[in-house]
């Protein structure tokens, strides 16, 4: 008798109601739909990594506890030595991480929308419900809100973006400091694109027995890599550590993450280039009419225009790619995301926008 294997009467229901995450393909596009740094490693250092990488004992596991780069990170984020570090295999991993360690029967993992997709995706995964506490119209933070839905719920975990993602805004300091002090949970705070931010959490750490703070090196230019950390006291990494898969940073990342870090002044300087950059593409889209744009501490930018599918196409065709929103949450309604590029990757996204906003009125 042969057996018939049915994933929907196997497969969590929850999972097979989930859409994967999609990512499109960019082949022979200007890809400005990922929040990736533009620019890439100078010939010299390519170089240099090119030997390390040859020499490397691929035959062997890469070192569990990747003793080297721990230090170098943490002497390149000066991080205090009652401060700990957890590595992950980008952040996403590291929320997966803290999702898992805390998924008990009725646990809850808060965050806002709009913001990450994974907060959500991946609560998901580690089956704990998830709550959306929606922003204001104007992507602030709703603290009362928020207050009521932290005594309402008590989460085991709140998510926190900042500078957001889609959005772009910083959220008001003494507003998340009072969700830190009003929840018995875990606040992590996501600084993803501090590079841009100039504005951090990391010197609260200190303060509040449960804030966590994350970072990755995907925006700064090494995306490629996947590498996020968490740093926090070490009565929580201690257990999250536990759950580290044994080998979740590959040797490749090991040796080129700690060879760039001996470089982090040029990647600033991409960095201020970008912001700069922000600011001029920022400029030109408020010229247009019709066009609403969102002020960004982050390495993109949101902005509501209408139409935005169909302009969304019209730019896909002309070979640029950016992120289309619309739809994706009521207070998305036509926005489009475009992450900052090079400058003439830039001009060309400005200029064909252009052309295609001429073609349409
Ligand atoms: N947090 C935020 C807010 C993000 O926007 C992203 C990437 N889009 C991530 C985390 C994940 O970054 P990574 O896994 O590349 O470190």
């Amino acid at each position: 008798m042969s057996n018939s294997y049915r994933p929907e009467q196997i497969i969590r229901p929850e999972i097979l109601a989930l859409s994967a995450y999609h990512v499109p393909s960019a082949t022979g596009m200007i890809k400005l739909d990922a929040m990736e740094n533009p620019y890439p490693l100078s010939p010299e250092l390519r170089d240099e990594i090119a030997q390390l990488t040859a020499n490397a004992p691929v035959n062997r596991y890469p070192d569990s506890s990747a003793v080297l780069l721990k230090g170098k990170l943490r002497q390149t984020l000066a991080i205090s030595d009652d401060i700990d570090i957890l590595l992950g295999n980008g952040s996403d991993e590291i929320i997966q991480i803290i999702a898992m360690a805390v998924a008990k029967p009725g646990a809850v993992l808060i965050s806002v929308e709009p913001s990450f997709v994974m907060f959500r995706m991946i609560a998901t995964f580690a089956n704990i419900q998830y709550v959306g506490v929606p922003l204001k119209q104007d992507f602030s933070l709703d603290l009362e809100t928020m207050l009521t839905a932290i005594a309402k719920y008590k989460p085991a975990v709140i998510f926190l973006a900042y500078p957001n993602n889609p959005t772009g805004n910083l959220f008001d300091y003494a507003a998340i400091l009072s969700i830190i002090q009003a929840t018995s949970g875990i606040v992590v705070i996501d600084e993803a694109y501090q590079a841009f931010a100039d504005a951090s959490f990391i010197n609260e750490i200190n303060h509040h027995p449960n804030l966590l703070l994350m970072r990755t090196l995907s925006k700064s230019g090494l995306a490629g890599l996947r590498l996020g950390l968490l740093l926090g006291r070490s009565e929580w990494l201690t257990q999250l550590e536990k759950m580290r898969l044994p080998y979740n940073i590959g040797i490749m990342t090991q040796i080129i993450a700690e060879k760039v870090l001996h470089h982090t002044v040029v990647l600033s300087e991409q960095a201020e280039a970008i912001k700069l950059e922000r600011a001029k593409m920022s400029a030109f889209l408020a010229t247009i009419e019709n066009i609403k744009v969102y002020p960004s501490k982050a390495n993109f930018i949101l902005f509501r225009i209408h139409a935005a599918t169909q302009i969304f196409l019209a730019l896909k065709q002309q070979k640029i790619l950016i992120k289309n929103l619309d739809g994706t949450h009521p207070l998305l309604e036509n926005c489009l995301r475009v992450t900052i590029g090079t400058p003439d990757e830039n001009a060309q996204f400005c200029s064909i926008l252009q052309a295609i906003l001429s073609k349409t009125v």
